[in-house]
């Protein structure tokens, strides 16, 4: 049992360890910077004394400076050297390293690589990958690199620690930046595969649809043609080549026009370059050249514009449909309409004459006025509808020629409202009309169709007594409209109305015989004009025509 020390002998106690922690950093100092070339490293109960055989300051100042740490072990793993970059990477002081055995730094799951490594190390030259404690028992990634060294007092193990934690954080960015281009590559393959599907599909569903294009094309009894959009052709169906003769070859581009009537032509570039311009369907007759016999036979040709997202024009497709029987019926029927007004005209003209001197006799008693009168109004309708066909007659045969004056169109829209106020007194007829209008043209066919235009908006508005007619200046044109607000039209009819004998079936009760439009148009055509309808079913219907005006 020891005695209890003295204060004294405690306070030289304590002087005397601290002289031998100083002389131990000392050591420390002086080995680090090559001052000595020796230690004494307590090994048990007894100190042993180690000598670095090739003891180079040069070197050990080398090894101070590199950025790996450097240990040197003997052959129980104790510490006997190690320079100041391995105590900051592991995070403990130097002179707390130095003396430690290198195997508390490792963690137990790596104790056997590490002993492999080392035995290996005692040997030869050895490499191993291995994580090491930190004080606070973080995990550090190291390249070991082990080479054995011949002290004088036997071998020594020097390691060489590389740290390697950014090269394995740039390894895992690199690992999950792999990843990242791995999942994307894996969709773009899908993706392609997926397109390639697509593809196949589409390039199937487009010939199977061109094939079913041609399939109807080459059996419908129609010629069917396609063109670019500056209107070269560039596809003709079966009927086109049976009914020519032509191949593609001779018929492609505008070659096809070489079976056109050559007095036919010009209407029908005009019409072509209308339409191209217009970017609006292609409609005009012609004549074409049939290939058995040599006879030109009309064909109706119509043509829509195919168009892209953004409006432009891609192709037109069209269609020529031979109506050359149908014409000759038309001409056949024309020539009966001519005829029969001709040969009705002279009698109701001295049936008209008859009445009216019937109608002077002062004998007359009030009820045979009255029948007298209504007879008159039967023989001008007559006469009125007599008139229309012949007109009919006259644009057939393109002879609806007027003479032409300038003239106030103004004036004339007046006073054919006024007339039209008393012809249809139940109507409120509303006028909006600019004063001063002038135009070349004849009045009286231009008062026809005005006519034609009221009385058609009495007709077709039964419940609706309202009726607006407005003409004013726009531009280089001058405007005359009719509105009214009775039972309209479709869009599908609004384009027909316009034809000859065209009725809307729903109206066949109201009388009429779908001619006075048509007429109208023609006049207007005449005179260089336009004319159009804006409707809507149940709510009205608004006709007008325009005309250039009379340059001063
Ligand atoms: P109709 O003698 O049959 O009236 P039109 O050529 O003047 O002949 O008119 C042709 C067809 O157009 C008419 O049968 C009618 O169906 C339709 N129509 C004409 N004007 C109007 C209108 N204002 N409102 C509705 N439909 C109209």
């Amino acid at each position: 049992m020891m005695g209890t020390k003295t204060y004294e002998e405690l306070l030289a106690e304590m002087e005397e360890l601290q002289i031998q922690l100083q002389e131990a950093q000392d050591a420390i100092e002086a080995i680090r910077t090559g001052q000595v070339d020796a230690l004494v490293v307590r090994n048990g109960s007894s100190h042993q004394l180690y000598t670095l055989k090739s003891a180079d300051q040069t070197y050990r100042v080398f090894i101070e400076k590199m950025k790996e740490g450097a240990v040197t072990l003997d052959k129980n793993g104790v510490i006997l050297y190690s320079n100041t970059q391995f105590s900051s990477m592991i995070g403990l002081p130097l002179p707390a390293v130095i003396g430690m055995n290198f195997m508390d730094f490792i963690p137990a799951e790596f104790a056997d690589y590490f002993n492999q490594l080392s035995n290996k190390g005692w040997q030869s030259d050895s490499k191993g990958e291995i994580q090491l404690k930190r004080k606070n028992n973080e995990r550090i990634p190291f390249l070991l690199s082990f080479a054995s060294l011949e002290l004088d007092e036997g071998k020594a193990l020097s390691i060489i620690l590389t740290d390697l934690t950014v090269q394995k954080e740039t390894e895992e960015q690199l690992r999950l930046k792999n990843e990242l281009l791995e999942e994307a590559r894996g969709k773009a393959d899908k993706m392609n595969e997926e397109l390639e599907d697509i593809v196949i599909a589409r390039t199937r569903d487009l010939y199977l649809s061109r094939e079913h294009f041609r399939f109807l094309a080459d059996n419908i009894p129609v010629i069917v043609w396609t063109t670019e959009k500056n209107g070269d052709a560039v596809y003709f169906n079966k009927q086109w080549y049976e009914y020519t003769g032509l191949t593609f070859e001779n018929s492609k581009g505008d070659r096809c026009k070489q079976v056109y009537h050559p007095d036919d032509i010009a209407s029908y570039k005009r019409v072509w370059e209308e339409a191209i311009k217009s970017k609006t369907g292609f409609h005009c007759e012609y004549r074409i050249k049939r290939s058995i016999d040599g006879s030109f036979r009309w064909h109706l040709g119509k043509a829509e514009p195919f168009t892209d997202e953004s409006g432009d024009v891609i192709a037109w497709f069209g269609t020529s449909i031979d109506i050359e029987d149908q014409k000759k019926e038309m001409e056949k029927k024309d020539e009966f309409i001519t005829t029969a007004s001709h040969e009705l005209k002279t009698p109701l003209s001295s049936a008209k004459g008859y009445v009216q001197l019937i109608g002077r006799q002062k004998t007359l008693s009030g009820t045979a006025s009255q029948y007298v009168a209504k007879a008159n109004e039967s023989i001008n309708k007559l006469q009125h509808l007599i008139n229309n066909l012949l007109d009919v007659s006259k644009i057939a045969a393109g002879k609806l020629k007027f003479t032409t004056e300038t003239f106030n169109l103004s004036i004339l829209i007046n006073s054919c409202v006024e007339d039209c106020r008393h012809m249809y007194g139940a109507y409120n007829l509303q006028m909006e009309v600019q004063d001063d209008i002038f135009v070349t043209g004849n009045s009286e066919r231009l008062e026809q169709v005005l006519m034609n235009l009221i009385s058609n908006a009495v007709k077709y508005s039964a419940d609706s007594k309202e009726i607006v007619i407005c003409g004013e200046c726009k531009d280089d044109w001058a405007i005359v409209s009719v509105t009214d607000f009775g039972i309209g039209l479709t869009d599908e009819n609004q384009q027909k109305v316009f034809e000859r004998f065209f009725r809307v079936e729903e109206d066949r009760f109201s009388p009429g015989l779908g001619i006075g439009l048509y007429i109208s148009s023609e006049i207007i055509k005449e005179h260089h004009g336009k004319i159009q309808v804006r409707s809507k079913v149940k709510q009205g219907s608004t006709f007008s025509f325009s005309l250039p005006l009379a340059r001063p």
